[in-house]
Parts: C-alpha cells; structure tokens; sequence
C-alpha cells in the first residue's frame, strides 16, 4: 500500500509515520533465510505550497459568497495529485479522501476495506476553514471524517487513517503485534509487574489473568 498525503505540514506527519511499526514497515528488511523482502507500506508527502504558481506560494484565498476565514485553493492540492498518482494506469486503485469533519466516519471496517481493495490512498488534509469543493467533485473523491468533533488540521485525521490502515496490510503487524479479526479492541490487559503500588494503595494483576485458563481469561476479557 502506498499513502500519498497532501499537507501544508508534511513535517508534523513524517514525524509519526517514520516512527515505531509504520517507520519498520516502510524499509525493506531481510526476512527468514536471509531472502530480501520488500516494504509492506510507502508513505510520501506533498506539500501544495510546492505546486502554487503564486510568486508568493500562496495557497488559500477569501470564500467566495463571504464568510469567515480562507479556503484552501483547488488547483495546488489538484497539481499534486496529479504528480502523486496522476498518471498511475489503473485508477481503479486509487482512492482519494479529502478529510473534512461533515464528512462519512472513518472506521475499521473502511480500514480493513481500503486495504484490500487499493494500491495508492491518497489523503488530503484541510486547514483554514476546508478546502474548495471542485477537488472534491474533479478527483471524484470521498470525504471522510474520523470523528464528531472540529480539529485544526486534518494531519492528525490523515495519520489516523494511514495507522489503522497500515495495521491490516498483511506483514505490517510482526509476530509481537496482534491483529483482531472480529473484535476492535483487545479488552483488559496486564504486565509485569504482579503488584504495583500508587498513592499507598496495591493494585494487583486479577488472579484469573495467573490462572493460565484461557477460556476464562477470555470470559473475563469480555469476548
Ligand atoms: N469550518 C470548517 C472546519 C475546518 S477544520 C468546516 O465546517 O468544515 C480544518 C480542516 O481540518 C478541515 O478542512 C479538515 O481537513 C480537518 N478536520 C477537522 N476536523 C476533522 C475531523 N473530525 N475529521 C476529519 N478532518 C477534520
């Protein structure tokens, strides 16, 4: 899978998605037997400022109708999307979402569909008060939303959707890491240490966890 992410702050997402299991997903590393394998996600970024024709890299302008605020311009965030996958062959592939809080919301089941049924995902992040509504119409193009609420930036939206999208790429997961089939989250957990202690009060690992009795670790877990 390869994310391309149209952002005026390609640095604040770089930042997270080089880190931890989304940056070892994007290096190719040596596999069992020594035998060269390839990167399970690509992560690439473009910044609209870099496609402005504005001798001042302008990127916003005044909403037409009035209003508060600036809207982001269409033809930068379309420039880059032509150079991200403008010219790929098959667009079947391809899948745009424009982050947008009015827009459908996000969840692991579009996660797990986005996976299987695309190539490149190509994120556009809003800032100001949104971005003009011709990309949306011109690049045929889903607005999607991940959750009721107002953010300043659809970075962290884009970053979330690469996250949970990344984690149902078959390999992104290592051995360590536990893919849910049906359930979304894991429920209670525990680690060493048995006993820790806060404010003077123990808190201890609920015995069943010992136990080594999976069905009822499981009961407990509420699955
Ligand atoms: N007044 C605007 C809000 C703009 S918020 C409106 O009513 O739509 C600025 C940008 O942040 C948006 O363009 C979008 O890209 C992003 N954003 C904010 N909240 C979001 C959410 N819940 N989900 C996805 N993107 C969001």
């Amino acid at each position: 899978m390869r994310f391309h992410v149209i952002t005026l702050f390609p640095d604040i997402c770089k930042t997270y998605t080089d880190s931890s299991i989304l940056g070892r997903a994007q290096k190719t590393y040596k596999g069992k037997g020594s035998k060269t394998k390839g990167k399970k996600i690509a992560v690439e970024y473009y910044n609209p400022r870099d496609f402005s024709t504005n001798k001042h890299k302008k990127v916003d302008d005044r909403p037409y109708g009035g209003g508060p605020g600036m809207v982001m311009a269409a033809e930068p965030i379309l420039k880059a999307w032509q150079k991200a996958v403008g010219r790929k062959q098959d667009q079947k592939k391809v899948k745009t979402l424009i982050m947008s809080p009015r827009g459908k919301q996000f969840t692991n089941t579009l996660a797990k569909q986005y996976a299987k049924q695309y190539d490149h995902l190509v994120l556009i992040s809003g800032r100001y008060e949104g971005i003009d509504a011709r990309v949306k119409k011109a690049l045929k193009a889903d607005e999607v939303s991940v959750g009721d609420y107002v953010l300043t930036g659809g970075e962290l939206p884009a970053l979330a959707i690469i996250d949970s999208v990344s984690r149902q790429v078959p390999g992104v997961l290592g051995t360590f890491e536990s893919l849910e089939d049906e359930r979304v989250s894991s429920g209670e957990m525990y680690t060493r240490p048995e006993a820790i202690k806060f404010k003077d009060k123990h808190y201890k690992v609920p015995k069943v966890f010992l136990s080594g009795n999976h069905a009822d670790i499981e009961k407990r877990r509420g699955k």
